[in-house]
């Protein structure tokens, strides 16, 4: 190694440096160096700017001199690199023009610095040992990571078609003990179990590995917290706080869609996670190429692992999970009203639950046995809800092409009983599948008269009982509509 010409040099340790003969211990800067070092830092201000300043530089530390090697010390080791690849050529520069003598920089992380009588003005120390400094991390991941809903465990997890993929995938990453994708990317629409998989994940995780730091928190929260550092000055321990975690996971990234310094922060700490094959888990609401407002190169690094989509639930899931459901509140439940509730409430599976809460709950108050009247009663409000967003055009577009009909066979005044009846089954599901009245639904059927309708519907309770046909095909249809 030649001493010519500047050279930086990256440590762990204060005294190690490549290849040097340093047996003898750095020496205590002069007077002269420490003076030099004194101005050299002051004009960092100036010519790095006062944000960077701050966030960076100012932490640094002159702890020795030798043979031309300016050593400064940093608290740790991602501001070290940092420096190191921003800032550490342009400060030899001002080292080596106030003093030729000045031939390298040698960045160190001492986290247990001891304060000398040569401590430099604004020189931040840090006196936290190793340890400690690794709890503090730990303690600040546990503070801005959300707190784990208990229930959300993998044994309440009711796996169905829909959710198979996403729960398959969510278990590779706790049962392996290498990173089997990264990122996993989990998506799908509300209430369909994203974040119930992403809190499995995570309670495994602490569960078999206690050691390692698991942060989980939503995108909201993430660009919360981001903005704050910001604010106080505080990127860099920010930046080291999220680069420490050994698993990250972030729900809902949707929010961040057109965030844009949020979205770069959040490419950063993606990128130096998977460089240090650390786990990610994401979730959305869509799949990455669709997520709109999201800059293309994080998208594209959103889709470089698994992408696993759950599906809308189908009517045996939502039975599966409001059994499963029944069992942990331990209420008696008749199945009845399960199959009722997995019928009618197919939006999501959050309201459902609510809905399966909310009557037994009913009937523990007013100390009653749940039945089918009883639910219908308690739930009157929200079944009114839910059928209003079926509309009779949806049922005659569905009943239309089921049978191969022309939409207009809905409203026409054809006879034939391959029209008749197809067109009777639309006006009992209207009746049944949204709170019309009997006239609103004559009038969406060519301004048919009311005890057309109420005939209608008749005939075909008559003919699901009579005709297993006719039973399947409204079944068929029913489903489309409400699944
Ligand atoms: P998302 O995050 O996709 O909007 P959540 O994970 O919050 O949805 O799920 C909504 C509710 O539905 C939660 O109470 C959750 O426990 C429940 N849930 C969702 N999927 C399942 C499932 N497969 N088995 C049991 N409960 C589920
Ligand atoms: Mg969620």
């Amino acid at each position: 190694m030649s001493d010519t010409g500047g050279k930086i040099a990256v440590a762990e340790k204060s005294v190690s440096v490549e290849g040097a003969d340093y047996s003898a211990a750095p020496l205590k800067p002069t007077k002269a160096i420490m003076d030099l070092w004194k101005r050299i830092h002051g004009d960092m201000r100036q010519e790095f700017g006062e944000a960077i300043f701050r966030s960076w530089l100012k932490p640094l530390v002159l702890q020795a001199y030798y043979h031309g090697t300016m050593e400064v010390s940093v608290p740790t080791r991602f501001m070290r690199d940092w420096i190191q690849n921003h800032y550490a050529e342009r400060i030899l520069e001002m080292c080596q023009q106030a003093n030729e003598e000045v031939k390298r920089l040698q960045i160190v992380v001492v986290q247990n610095a001891i304060i000398d009588d040569f401590e430099m003005d604004g020189a931040v120390q840090t006196l936290a040992n190793e340890s400690s400094a690794n709890e503090n991390l730990k303690r600040e991941i546990e503070e801005i990571s959300s707190p784990l809903d208990a229930r959300f465990k993998f044994e309440n997890f009711v796996v169905g078609k829909p959710n198979a993929l996403a729960h398959a995938a969510a278990r590779r990453v706790v049962e392996t003990d290498s990173i089997p994708f990264n990122p996993l990317f989990i998506y799908g629409g509300v209430g369909l179990g994203k974040t119930h998989l992403m809190h499995a994940i995570a309670h495994q995780i602490k569960e078999q590995s206690p050691e390692k730091t698991v942060m989980y928190l939503s995108a909201e929260k993430f660009m919360y917290q981001f903005v704050r550092a910001l604010r106080a000055n505080e990127t860099i321990n920010f930046k080291e706080v999220f680069r420490s975690v050994d698993v990250l996971m972030m729900d809902d990234i949707q929010f961040i869609a057109g965030k844009e310094s949020t979205q770069e922060e959040f490419f950063h700490t993606f990128n130096a996670l998977v460089d240090q094959n650390k786990q990610i888990i994401i979730s959305a609401d869509k799949s990455p190429s669709d997520l709109t407002g999201i800059d293309e190169r994080l998208r594209s690094r959103l889709a470089w692992g698994l992408v696993a989509d759950i599906h809308p639930t189908t009517y045996d899931l939502r039975l599966g999970i409001l059994q499963s459901k029944r069992a942990q509140l331990e209420a008696n439940v008749p199945d009845s009203v399960l199959e009722f509730l997995a019928l009618k409430v197919t939006s999501n599976i959050r309201e459902m639950e609510g809905a399966l809460n909310r009557i037994v709950a009913h009937a523990d108050v007013a100390s009653q046995e749940i039945t089918l009247e009883s639910t219908q009663e308690v739930l009157q409000d929200l079944l009114r809800a839910h059928d209003r967003r079926i509309t009779i055009d949806e049922i005659q577009r569905k009943v239309a092409e089921h049978f191969n009909l022309r939409l207009t066979d809905m409203h026409s005044s054809r006879r034939a009983r391959n029209v008749a009846r197809p067109r009777q089954i639309a006006m009992y599901l209207a009746k049944q599948l949204t709170s019309r009245s009997l006239p609103e639904i004559g009038r969406k059927f060519g301004g048919r008269d009311h005890t057309t309708v109420m005939h209608a519907v008749r005939k075909v309770e008559e003919l699901i009982d009579a005709d297993a046909q006719i039973a399947q095909d409204t079944d068929v249809i029913r489903r489309a509509l409400t699944g």
